[in-house]
């Protein structure tokens, strides 16, 4: 079998699922492997050939019974992945009002919230809180939704500033809202 996802991505079952990244490909964060709607559907079929081999057996014992349900798991599990894919709105989504990004120092994380203009995009998350560490932040910038990845940008900026505000000795920098001329 034809693979050009490289080396090491053969054996990931993608467990952790796959994420939209910028262009129309989707990334499995565990691998690294990157795939597009057609390489996800074909995983799809993969699995479903699979299945499909389990029950061509003639001989049931015990043990094919359990191969056939986890295949047929598998099968499930990969088609909620690709039912969910189909459903992020790609390019034509709306792009948010205003984006409020503030610090809460108890939990050591931020709250971000993303206003849109009516109407809302279908799906469009609202509110991410995320660890104020760079490395949760970055990873946000995987998310399916595009305007968390936009509003995840401007936490790293947020997070940024404040860190520059701590070195220099500044009054903490709770809140900051970006208006739609800087997003
Ligand atoms: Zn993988």
């Amino acid at each position: 079998m034809g693979d050009l996802m490289g080396i090491g991505s053969e054996n990931c079952l993608h467990l952790g699922g796959l994420r939209a990244t910028t262009g129309s490909e989707f990334l499995c964060p565990a691998c690294g492997a990157r795939l597009g709607l057609e390489g996800v559907e074909r995983w799809v079929r993969e699995a479903e050939d699979a299945r499909d081999e389990s029950y061509a057996l003639v001989e049931v014992d015990e043990f094919s019974e359990i191969v056939r349900e986890e295949r047929q798991r598998e099968v499930y599990r990969r088609r909620k992945v690709l039912y969910e894919l189909r459903s992020v709105p790609r390019g034509l989504s709306a792009r948010p009002e205003m984006i409020l990004v503030s610090y809460d120092p108890e939990g050591d994380a931020y709250d971000c919230r993303i206003f849109y203009k009516e109407p809302r995009p279908a799906g469009g998350l609202e509110r991410v809180s995320v660890e104020a560490n760079l490395d949760p932040i970055l990873e946000l910038k995987s998310h399916p939704d595009p305007n968390v990845r936009l509003a995840s940008g401007k936490v790293e900026e947020f997070h940024a500033l404040r860190q520059e505000g701590v070195r220099e000795d500044q009054p903490p920098l709770l809140r900051r809202v970006f208006y739609s001329n800087e997003l």
